[in-house]
C-alpha cells in the first residue's frame, strides 16, 4: 500500500469524520464498522466498505482505530487477528495508559506495530489545521505516518516511546474536562433555583472560566518547588468558603454531591494540619489515595 491510501476501523462519531478528512484529502479509504449502516455515507463519497474486520486490515499497511475503549479494539481485531502482521495500529479510542500498553503488546505479539494517539477536539475539529492528537509509541513509526496523520488533527504532539503517554496526556486533559463541566452544571443548576438561566449567568461563568489561567501558571512554579506558602490564601480561608458554596447549594435544594467532596478534601487537608498553608497543599493530600 502507499501513503495514499489508509483503513479506519470503527465509525462513531469520530471515525467516520476521520475517514470523511482522508477522502476530502484524496486518500484511497477503506473503512469497516460493526454496525455496516454507518458506513453509508462514506461509501457515497467513495469508501469502500470492507466485508469484515480481516479485510479491513488486509486492505492497507495503516489502520485507524476509533472505538469505544480498547475492550472494543479486542472484540473486532480478535477474530481477524491473522491479518495483523505487518500493520501499523493508530489507535485513537481512549483508555487508560496500562490498557495503551497493554494493547501495544497484544499487537506486538501478532506483529503488528500500534501507536497510540489521544485526540484533543471533537469531531468537528477533525481535519482542521489548528487542531491537535497526543501520540505515543515508536519514533520512527510515528514519522513515516506523520503525513497522514496531519490529515486527522494538523497539529500532533509525539510524548515518546511509551504507549501509555498519549493515553496519559489525554486523561490528564480529560478529568480537567469533565470536573469542570460539572462545575459549570452545577452553577447552572445553583442559578436555575434562584430563577435565572444559564444564558443570565454565561458571561459570569465565562469570566471566571477565563481566571483560571493565571491560577494555574501561579501555582505551578510554587508546586513544583513544594512550596506551598500561605502568603496570598490559606486553607482555613478556603476551607470556610467552600463550605459558603455547599450551604448554598444545599439552602437552594439541588444536588450537593460536587461541593460535598470539595469540602471532604478541604476538610482532609485541615485534620492533616495545613490551616495556615495554601490550599495548593491539597495537591501534597491528594497524591495518597484516601485511607
Ligand atoms: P463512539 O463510542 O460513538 O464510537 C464507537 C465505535 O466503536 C462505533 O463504531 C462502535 O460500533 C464501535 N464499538 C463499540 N463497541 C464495540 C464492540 N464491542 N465491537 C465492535 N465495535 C464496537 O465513539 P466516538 O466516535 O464518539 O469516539 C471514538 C473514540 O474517540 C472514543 O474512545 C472517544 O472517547 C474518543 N474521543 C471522542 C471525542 C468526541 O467528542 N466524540 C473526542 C475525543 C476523543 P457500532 O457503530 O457498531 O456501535
Amino acid at each position: 500500500s502507499n501513503q495514499q491510501s489508509v483503513t479506519v476501523i470503527g465509525l462513531g462519531p469520530m471515525g467516520q469524520a476521520m475517514a470523511g478528512a482522508f477522502l476530502d484529502r484524496g486518500y484511497d479509504v477503506t473503512v469497516w464498522n460493526r454496525t455496516a449502516s454507518r458506513a453509508a455515507d462514506l461509501v457515497a463519497r467513495g469508501a469502500v466498505l470492507a466485508p469484515n474486520a480481516a479485510e479491513a486490515l488486509a486492505a492497507n499497511e495503516l489502520v485507524i482505530l476509533s472505538l469505544t475503549d480498547y475492550d472494543a479494539m479486542y472484540a473486532t481485531l480478535e477474530p481477524a487477528a491473522a491479518a495483523l502482521s505487518g500493520r501499523t495500529l493508530v489507535n485513537l479510542s481512549s483508555d487508560t495508559p496500562d490498557k495503551a500498553r497493554a494493547a501495544a503488546r497484544w499487537a506486538a505479539e501478532r506483529g503488528a506495530v500500534q501507536l497510540t494517539g489521544g485526540v484533543t477536539v471533537p469531531p468537528a475539529g477533525i481535519g482542521q489545521a489548528e487542531s491537535s492528537t497526543f501520540y505515543s509509541g515508536p519514533r520512527a513509526v510515528f514519522d513515516q505516518h506523520r503525513p497522514a496523520l496531519e490529515v486527522i488533527t494538523g497539529r500532533t504532539d509525539h510524548r515518546g516511546e511509551d504507549p501509555g503517554l498519549a493515553a496519559l496526556m489525554y486523561q490528564i486533559g480529560m478529568v480537567m474536562f469533565w470536573t469542570s463541566m460539572l462545575s459549570y452544571w452545577q452553577a447552572v443548576v445553583l442559578a436555575d433555583a434562584n430563577g435565572l438561566t444559564a444564558a443570565d449567568i454565561l458571561p459570569h461563568a465565562v469570566e471566571t472560566a477565563n481566571s483560571l489561567p493565571g491560577f494555574f501558571s501561579f501555582y505551578a512554579e510554587r508546586i513544583d518547588a513544594g512550596r506551598h506558602l500561605g502568603d496570598v490564601d490559606r486553607l482555613a480561608m478556603g476551607k470556610a468558603s467552600v463550605e459558603h458554596v455547599l450551604h448554598t447549594n444545599a439552602d437552594a435544594g439541588v444536588d450537593t454531591t460536587l461541593p460535598a467532596a470539595v469540602v471532604e478534601l478541604f476538610r482532609r487537608g485541615m485534620d492533616a494540619g495545613h490551616a495556615a498553608d495554601s490550599f495548593s497543599t491539597l495537591v501534597e493530600v491528594m497524591k495518597k489515595a484516601e485511607a
